[in-house]
């Protein structure tokens, strides 16, 4: 496995643009195998919770995310198919961004439709962590970043780094 480059928004104009999308056969592919093991080695080694394809230059719609249960699964080609009406507010941080935290507004419950890394269909209710991670990833692959959602915190606080 090797650690791969994370640079900074600045550094990384491929963040303001949408991902493409992934046939099943290159989610076979050993490259995208590959893929998966070093996004996974490089977001445990900055410590985050999520990591899309497009934050380490790789502009296709490919996700990382830990799950409640705390295992590390990918995501091909997510859609949001559902959100709960319910909503909270908690503070974000992004690998991407660093030192800049926001307070995003996001339903606490989602449904994510998406390929595994196999291939198959997947549909998944999510509520929790999991689910604001995967919103936050989601929103990557779609060339969103979390000050798109409103101004940086001046006090910083502890956060959740996707
Ligand atoms: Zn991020």
């Amino acid at each position: 496995m090797s650690l791969l480059n994370l640079p900074p928004l600045e550094n990384n104009n491929l963040l303001k643009k949408p991902s493409r999308e992934i046939s099943p056969a290159e989610i076979l592919s050993k490259e995208f195998q590959q893929l998966i093991a070093d996004m996974t080695e490089t977001m445990r080694y900055w410590r985050g919770v999520g990591l899309a394809a497009v934050q380490i230059e790789k502009p296709v719609r490919l996700i990382i995310v830990f799950n409640n249960e705390g295992d590390v699964y990918p995501l091909f080609n997510p859609q949001i198919s559902h959100l709960s009406k319910t909503k909270d507010k908690l503070i974000e941080g992004c690998l991407s961004l660093p030192g800049v935290e926001v307070k995003i507004e996001r339903p606490v419950g989602i449904t994510v439709e998406y390929l595994n890394e196999t291939g198959e269909n997947k549909t998944k209710k999510v509520a929790g962590l999991e689910a604001r991670i995967i919103q936050h990833e989601v929103d990557h692959t779609n060339g969103i970043i979390i000050t798109d959602h409103g101004p940086s915190l001046a006090q910083k606080d502890k956060h959740h780094k996707m």
